[in-house]
C-alpha cells in the first residue's frame, strides 16, 4: 500500500498546523484537534478525517505468489501485492476483484481473509491513516500478462525467494514476513 513520499517529521507539523476549509460551513476555520479529528472554530462542526481501507491479493499458483512491479509513485518499479483502496459503496471482495483484474488481468477465486496491518502515509501534506486487508487467493492457470498503468510486470515467486528490498511498502514486508511463517 501507498507510504509517504515523505516520513518527515516537520512535515507533519507544518500539515498539522495547516487550517481546512470547513465541509459544513466552507470557512477555512478547520484547525487539528488531535491526528483524526478537525474542529471548526466558525461553526462549531467536528470532522473526523477517519482510517482508509485498502486490500491486497495474496494470488497463489503452484507454490508461487503473484507480485507485480509498480508502474506508479509511490514506489514506482518496486514489488507489491496486487490491490488497492477500496472505493465509496465498495465491498473489500469487489474492491479486491476490480483492483485485481485491472493489475494483472485475470479475476481471483477462492478469496479467503489473511490478516489486516495498520499502515500510515504522508500524502501531499496530509496524514492519512490506513488498514491494508489481505486476503488468499487462487488462479486456475497462469494468465499472460499485459503491462498496463500501474503494473509494468507479473512475476510468480514463492515468498522464501522474495528480496524484501524489492518491496515497495514496509506493511507489505510484513505481511511476507507472515506468509513466510505460515
Ligand atoms: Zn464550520
Amino acid at each position: 500500500m501507498p507510504e509517504g513520499p515523505s516520513s518527515d517529521p516537520g512535515a507533519v507539523a507544518r500539515a498539522l498546523a495547516r487550517r481546512y476549509y470547513c465541509p459544513s460551513c466552507g470557512n477555512a476555520a478547520l484547525e487539528t484537534l488531535d491526528h483524526k479529528l478537525y474542529g471548526c472554530s466558525e461553526c462549531g462542526h467536528t470532522y473526523f478525517h477517519n482510517t482508509a481501507v485498502a486490500v491486497s491479493a495474496v494470488i497463489e499458483h503452484a507454490g508461487a505468489v503473484a507480485w507485480i512491479t509498480r508502474a506508479q509513485e509511490p514506489g514506482a518499479g518496486l514489488l507489491d501485492l496486487p490491490g488497492g483502496f477500496v472505493e465509496r459503496d465498495e465491498s473489500l471482495e469487489a474492491a479486491l476483484v476490480r483492483e485485481t483484474r485491472e493489475e494483472v488481468g485475470f479475476e481471483p477465486q477462492g478469496l479467503g481473509y489473511l490478516f489486516s496491518i495498520p499502515n500510515r502515509y504522508l500524502f501531499h501534506g496530509v496524514r492519512y491513516s490506513t488498514v491494508d486487508v489481505f486476503f488468499s487467493c487462487s488462479v486456475p492457470h497462469r494468465v499472460p500478462f499485459v503491462p498496463n498503468d500501474e503494473a509494468t510486470a507479473l512475476e510468480w515467486l514463492a515468498p522464501s525467494a522474495v528480496d524484501p528490498s524489492r518491496i515497495a511498502f514496509e506493511s507489505t514486508r510484513l505481511a511476507l514476513g507472515r506468509l513466510l511463517r505460515r
